[in-house]
Order: structure tokens, then sequence, then C-alpha cells
């Protein structure tokens, strides 16, 4: 794996829910009620066993606890940090019906993880060869579960991953104060330790290597390659130095460095948790001036209303209802020339006006890039990959799982897709069917 560059600008960003001590983690667990059918597993994509994890938290078992996450979320480290807890585990806590505090689930689940990586401790072993073996192309969350689980069964794994680090977005695309690409790439050395994982980057499939040959040396594929570059606004000046799809500005930002100095006004268009990200981001890094552009209503906004919040406290400005329609200056960006929308998000008319902008960061969405495997013959959604029980595809060699199949969602849902693709697979080749 290629080692991170020290210069990265993502560097200067604390960590934003600093870790717990030993005694904070034994006080706040043993708050936990230990329901009996406790809502946080159900809530939590990949149903760890939480009050059990907690209780061993509790009892001074800090081993035994990461062990109990790790089992049903490898990536249970980086989930830890950047799960959204709010509407997933700690926002079904009981706690939340009766007025009190719920347990920080995320807090603790860092906090053991943590501390089997610092310390080194494996839990799992690789299983005794089967001779099968698996493909799987992309290097993110899922393809990276879905290849320790396997690992764990006995079959051998080849990942393909295009770029020269492992990880996906959870290195490359996950808020630098949440998670950093550093403690990111830390996690999969971890996981990595299982041995075993055989890593091939700087790999595009198909172009660089053919469904054809993939099928031939493996027993079965997994589709983890995610989602593809940023949706463009196709405006006039979108050419512009200084307009710039998101997650590319945030992956330049994150494993290289983004020289803002010069920049007195940025733009993030769109409503969504990139957007939420970029414009926290942004401001992190020392702009004096940050606007979301956003086409609805705050209300409609898809992003989460806890990231919108911080955003606001940290200084960020909103145009509720506004459209971009031209990216205007001459060598480089300097103006955004936009127009008022309606409730039905129609232009009003004589409503246009321009806003100084010396970057505008397009934050609408990635494009869905199934069309790659449709050599593969599997059916498409969209763009997206269609899959039936355990992610398996029309081809019945073929899985996937991740915001491929999602179109994007989180990287405990990749996480858990993986996992589960995983356990059908090894499932099929015990019974001889694949
Ligand atoms: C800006 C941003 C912030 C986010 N923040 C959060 C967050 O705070 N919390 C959270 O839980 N989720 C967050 N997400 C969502 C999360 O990152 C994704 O849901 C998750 O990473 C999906 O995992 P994946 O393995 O399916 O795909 P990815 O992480 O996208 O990994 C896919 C991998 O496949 C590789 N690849 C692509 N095409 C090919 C090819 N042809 N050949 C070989 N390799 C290929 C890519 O290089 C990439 O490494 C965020 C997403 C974005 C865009
Ligand atoms: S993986 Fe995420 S959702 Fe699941 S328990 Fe941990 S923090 Fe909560």
């Amino acid at each position: 794996m290629s080692v991170l560059p020290e210069n990265r600008s993502e560097t200067v960003f604390k960590d934003f829910k600093p870790a717990l001590t030993a005694k904070q983690a034994i006080v706040e667990a043993n708050r936990c009620l230990y329901c009996a059918d406790a809502p946080c597993i159900k809530a939590c994509p990949t149903s760890i066993n939480i009050p059990e994890f907690i209780r061993k938290i509790g009892t001074g078992n800090v081993a035994g606890s990461a062990k109990t996450i790790f089992e049903s979320n490898v990536l249970g480290s980086s989930c830890a940090r950047i799960c959204p807890v709010e509407v997933l585990c700690v926002g079904d806590c009981v706690y939340n019906e009766m007025g009190v505090p719920p347990i920080e689930i995320g807090k603790l689940q860092r906090y053991a993880t943590d501390t089997a990586i610092a310390e080194g401790w494996e839990f799992f072993e690789a299983g005794p060869d089967t001779g099968k073996s698996v493909g799987l192309i992309g290097g993110g969350p899922a393809s990276l579960a879905a290849a320790h689980r396997l690992r764990r069964f006995g079959h051998r794994v080849t990942i393909y991953e295009s770029r020269q680090i492992l990880g996906g977005l959870n290195t490359y695309g996950i808020a630098p104060y949440k998670l950093r690409a550093d403690a990111a790439v830390d996690e999969i050395e971890w996981l990595m330790k299982i041995g075993g994982i055989e890593v091939k980057t700087g790999v595009s499939v198909p172009v660089d290597l053919s469904w054809d040959a993939l099928l031939a040396k493996h027993d079965a594929l997994f589709m983890g390659f995610g989602l593809g570059p940023d949706s463009a606004m196709a405006l006039p000046g979108g050419d512009l130095a200084g307009v710039e799809g998101a997650v590319e500005w945030i992956e330049r930002m994150k494993l290289g460095l983004v020289d803002v100095s010069s920049i007195r006004h940025a733009l993030v268009i769109g409503g969504g948790n990139t957007a939420m990200d970029a414009v926290r981001e942004l401001c992190g890094l020392g702009v004096q001036n940050v606007s979301l552009v956003y086409r609805g209503t705050e209300a409609a906004m898809s992003g989460y209303a806890h990231e919108w919040t911080e955003a606001k406290n940290e200084g960020v400005a909103a145009l509720w209802q506004t459209l971009p329609v031209a990216f205007e200056g001459t060598s480089g960006l300097c103006a955004t020339r936009c127009v008022r929308l309606d409730e039905a998000k129609r232009p009003i008319a004589g409503s246009e006006f321009t806003i100084p902008s010396d970057l505008a960061l397009i934050a609408i969405g990635q494009a869905k890039i199934g069309d790659l495997c449709a050599g593969l013959g599997i059916a498409l959604d969209t763009g997206k990959v269609v899959v039936g029980p355990g992610g398996q595809t029309t081809h019945p060699k073929v899985f996937a799982g991740g915001d491929c199949v999602s179109g994007g969602q989180e990287v405990v849902n990749a996480v858990a897709e993986g996992r589960d693709a995983a356990i059908a697979m090894d499932a099929l080749f015990r019974e001889g069917r694949l």
C-alpha cells in the first residue's frame, strides 16, 4: 500500500469528537441499561451486539469488547467516528424517550477499537485454504469487509483497485474532522494482518484487466467500485478555473495540498451531506466567506440537520431556493450568476443576481458507473448494480455491494453488504453451487 504524503491540507483539522479516556469510557458504559431487546442493535446496519460490547468495557474487558465489535464490523474503528449515530444506534437508544442523554455508543466503540488497533491486538485468523478464489473490484469499505470475511472462511482473495491507496471514500472522502486518511489507512493495515489479502493497485477494471480474464482466474467476483465522478452542471463558464466537483476537491484536500489563501468567497452548490462537509471543510481551512447555494428550502435539504447546525455555528451562510445559471470570469472564476426559484423550483422572472465567488464546488451527486460491468451482462438500474439476496447479481458468479448498488449510503451499509455477500458466497462454495 502506498504511504500517504506527509503534507496534506487535512492535517490542520482537529478531531471534532475527542476520544474518551479509560475512566470516562467505564463511567459511560455503566450507564447502559443493557436492554434485552436492544433497539440500538436493530438500528445498526452491521447489527453489532452493542449492549455486549458496552458491558465488556464496563467490566474492563476492552479486548473482548473490540472483538465483539469487529466480529460484526471489521471497519468498526472508522465507523465509530463517522457513522451518523444521531440517526442510527444513538438515535434509537431508549434513553431518548426518557429525556436522558443517550449512551455515547460511537465514542465507546471508538475507545475499544482504537485501543485494539493501537495495541496491535489481532482477533481473527484465516481459515484453512479452500482453494476457492474471489476477485474484488474496488478497494473501498464494501470490498475490504468482503475480503476480510472471505479470508476468515479460507478463500483466496485479490482486490483490484484503480487508485494507489486502498480505502475508497473512507480514505479520500470523509471529512477530516471525523476521520483523517492516516487513521483510515491504519485501520486497513490492521485488518490486513489476517494475511493473504492480495492487493493490486493502479488496476482499473475492465480497462487494465478484462472481465473474461477475471472470470477465468476467480471462482466468483465482488463488485465494490462505488460511484464515479462528481455530477457536473452544464453551465456557461463551467470550465473556468475555480469551478470544481466537491468530491474531487475533497480528495485533493485530504491526500494533498489545496491552496485557499486567495479565496475570499467560496460557494458550495447542493444540499446533501457532501455539501455539508465541503462548507465545513472550507471554513476549517480558514476561508472567510462560505455560502451554501441550494435550489430547495432549508427544510427540504437531504443533508443531516445536525451537520447543518454545526455548519451554521461555524459561520456558513445559505442562499435557499437559488440556482446558479452561469459562472463568470476571464482566467478564473470571479462571480456566479444565480436566479431565485419559486416553491415549484421554477425560476422567478427578474430575480437574477450575481454573487462574488473565487471558488465554486459542485456537490449535486456522483455519477453511477454500473455501466462499466455491462460487459458481464448483469442487470443494471439507472447505473446501479441490481442484486438479490446475499448481493448476488443476475450473473451467478458475480456479487456486489456498497454504493455501486445503493447509489450512495454510509460506510456502515457498505461494510454490512460486503460482509453479507462474503457469507453468501461461502455458503454457495460449500454447497458446490459456485
Ligand atoms: C464527501 C463524502 C463524505 C462522506 N461522509 C461519510 C460519513 O461521514 N460517514 C459515512 O458513513 N459515510 C460517508 N460517506 C459515504 C461513504 O463514503 C460511502 O458510502 C462508502 O465509502 C461506500 O463504500 P464502497 O466500498 O461502496 O465505495 P467507495 O468507498 O467509493 O470505494 C470504491 C473503490 O473502488 C475503486 N474503483 C472505482 N472504479 C474502479 C474500477 N473500474 N476498477 C478498480 N477500482 C475501481 C475506487 O477507486 C474506490 O477506491 C461519504 C461520501 C462522500 C462522497
Ligand atoms: S457501526 Fe455505526 S451504527 Fe453500528 S453501532 Fe457502531 S456507530 Fe452505531
